[in-house]
C-alpha cells in the first residue's frame, strides 16, 4: 500500500520503518534534514515537501508535535492533496477538540480519519510494540487496524472522533498521578525508617500495588529494570508527561469535569520540568 508518512522524529521514524518491514511503500516527509534521511536509510521514499509525499498516496499516516501543527498539516497540505477517498491516521497527542475538528473537516472532504494517539515510548514504536487508542467511525477503524497492526501489538477501538486522545490523556493524568503518589510513598516509608525492598516486598501484594510501583519503581534496584536503574535516562520524560496533564487539564476545564489532583500533579511536573524535562518522570521522586 502506498502510504503517505508525515513526522519522522523520536516516535515517527521508527514506526515508518516499521511500515516498510510490512512490505509498505512509504512516502516520508519531515521538516528535519536528519530525520528525512533517516527515513531513506530505513527504506521510505522520501519527498521535499508533505504535498508531494500525499500525492497519490492510499493512507497518510501522521505523528507531530502538537494540535496547531496537525491541524495546518492536514488544512495546507493533506486533505484536498491525497486522493478522494484516502485513509487518514494522526497517530500525535493532541487536545481532543482539535482532534474533532481535524477529523470532521477530513470526513467533510471525503475521507476517513482516526485519531490514533500511543501508549509506549521510543522503544515501543522502533520495536512495533506500541498501544493505538483509536476513534473514528467504523469504517475509518477497520480501515486503519491493519496499518496499525503493523506498527503495535493493540490497537483498540475507544469510540467517536476524538476519543482515542480522550483515552490518552485520561490514562496519562491517572499515571502522572499514580507515580508522584507512589514516589511520595517510598520517601515517607524511607523517613520513617523503612527499607525501600521491604516497603516494595508488602506493598506489591498489598491494596498500594500498582504500575508505577510493580512495572516501573521509581527506586533504583528495586522491583523490575526501569528508567530509575538507568539514572533516569530513556524512559517516558517528564516534559512529555507535562504536555499529556496540560492537554488533560484544558480538556477538563472544557468538559466541566473536576480534576483536583491532575491539575496538582500538572503544578508538580511543571516545577520539575522546568530543569528536567529530558529527564524520565520517575525522576520527580528525587524532588520528594
Ligand atoms: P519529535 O519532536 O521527536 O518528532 C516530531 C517530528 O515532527 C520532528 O522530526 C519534526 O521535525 C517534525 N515536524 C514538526 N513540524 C512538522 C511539519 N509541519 N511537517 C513535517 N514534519 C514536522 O517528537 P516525538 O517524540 O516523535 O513525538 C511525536 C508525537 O508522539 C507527539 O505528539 C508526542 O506527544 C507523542 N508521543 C511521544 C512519545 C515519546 O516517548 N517520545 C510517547 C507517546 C507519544
Amino acid at each position: 500500500m502506498k502510504i503517505a508518512f508525515i513526522g519522522l522524529g523520536n516516535m515517527g521514524g521508527g514506526m515508518a520503518a516499521n511500515l516498510v518491514k510490512a512490505g509498505h511503500d512509504v512516502r516520508a516527509f519531515d521538516l528535519s534534514e536528519a530525520a528525512l534521511g533517516a527515513a531513506k536509510d530505513a527504506g521510505c521514499a522520501t519527498f521535499a515537501t508533505a504535498k508531494e509525499a500525499c500525492t497519490g498516496a492510499e493512507a497518510v499516516v501522521s505523528m507531530l508535535p502538537n494540535g496547531g501543527i496537525v491541524k495546518s498539516v492536514y488544512e495546507a497540505d493533506v486533505i484536498g492533496t491525497a486522493p478522494e477517498g484516502a485513509a487518514f491516521l494522526d497517530c500525535s497527542t493532541i487536545d481532543v477538540a482539535t482532534a474533532r475538528e481535524v477529523i470532521s473537516a477530513a470526513e467533510a472532504a471525503g475521507y476517513d480519519m482516526v485519531d490514533a494517539p500511543v501508549s509506549g515510548g521510543i522503544a515501543a514504536a522502533n520495536g512495533g510494540t506500541l498501544t493505538f487508542m483509536v476513534g473514528g467511525t467504523e469504517t475509518a477503524f477497520k480501515r486503519a487496524e491493519p496499518i496499525l497492526n503493523a506498527m503495535g501489538k493493540a490497537v483498540i477501538h475507544a469510540g467517536d472522533a476524538g476519543n482515542g486522545q480522550a483515552a490518552k490523556i485520561c490514562n496519562n493524568m491517572l499515571l502522572g498521578i499514580q507515580m508522584i503518589g507512589t514516589c511520595e510513598a517510598f520517601a515517607l516509608a524511607d523517613k520513617l525508617g523503612l527499607d525501600a525492598q521491604t516497603f516494595y516486598d508488602i506493598s506489591s501484594v498489598s491494596s498500594g500495588q500498582c504500575w508505577s510501583m510493580t512495572s516501573y519503581c521509581p527506586v533504583p534496584g528495586v522491583g523490575p529494570q526501569s528508567p530509575s536503574d538507568n539514572g533516569y535516562q530513556g524512559g517516558f520524560a517528564a516534559g512529555l508527561m507535562l504536555k499529556d496533564l496540560k492537554l488533560a487539564m484544558e480538556a477538563a476545564q472544557t468538559a466541566g469535569a473536576t480534576t483536583a489532583l491532575g491539575k496538582h500533579a500538572q503544578e508538580i511536573y511543571e516545577a520539575f520540568a522546568a530543569d528536567n524535562a529530558a529527564t524520565d518522570f520517575s525522576g520527580i521522586i528525587k524532588t520528594l
